[in-house]
């Protein structure tokens, strides 16, 4: 399988409290994106921790895994060509402020913390995300 038709998508858990998780699930079918697997999970510290492991010195890393552990969270295989920077394209910048009109975070993202949804950056990282949910 060619990976880089592969990316991990989270729904975030303010996608969860805002009902937002079929509206969100609608548009990503619609923009042409396959749903390989997908399941629902509430983030352990421990775990999010570790799939954030990246940003662990930055001064945003200790709200943010508060965020991510703080309801359910969706993870989620996707499939579609050149599939990382497509979803990247289509959910926008991190920072609702500064996201494209009509992309996920400009239409639904409170702020650059609680933005709705995950979308991996590169394709080494996909395929980690990919393997720390699903372990495929
Ligand atoms: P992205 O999710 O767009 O790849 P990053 O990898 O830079 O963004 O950051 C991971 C997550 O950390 C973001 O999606 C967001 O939830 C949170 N975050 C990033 N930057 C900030 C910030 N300046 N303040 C608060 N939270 C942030
Ligand atoms: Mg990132």
């Amino acid at each position: 399988m060619n990976k880089s038709n592969y990316t991990l998508a989270i729904l975030k858990p303010d996608c969860y409290r805002k009902n937002l998780v079929g509206t969100i699930i609608d548009k990503i079918l619609n923009a042409g994106f396959i749903i390989k697997k997908m399941k629902m999970i509430h983030l352990a510290k421990e775990e999010a921790e570790k799939f954030y492991e990246v940003h662990k010195r930055k001064d945003f890393y200790i709200e943010l895994i508060k965020f991510m552990t703080s309801g359910p969270s969706f993870p989620m295989i996707l499939e579609k060509e050149n599939a990382i920077e497509t979803f990247r394209e289509f959910i926008g910048s991190t920072d609702p402020n500064k996201a494209a009109e009509g992309t996920i975070r400009k239409l639904y993202a409170d702020n650059v913390r609680q933005n709705i949804v995950h979308g991996s950056d590169t394709e080494i990282n996909a395929k980690r995300e990919i393997q720390f949910f699903f372990n495929s």
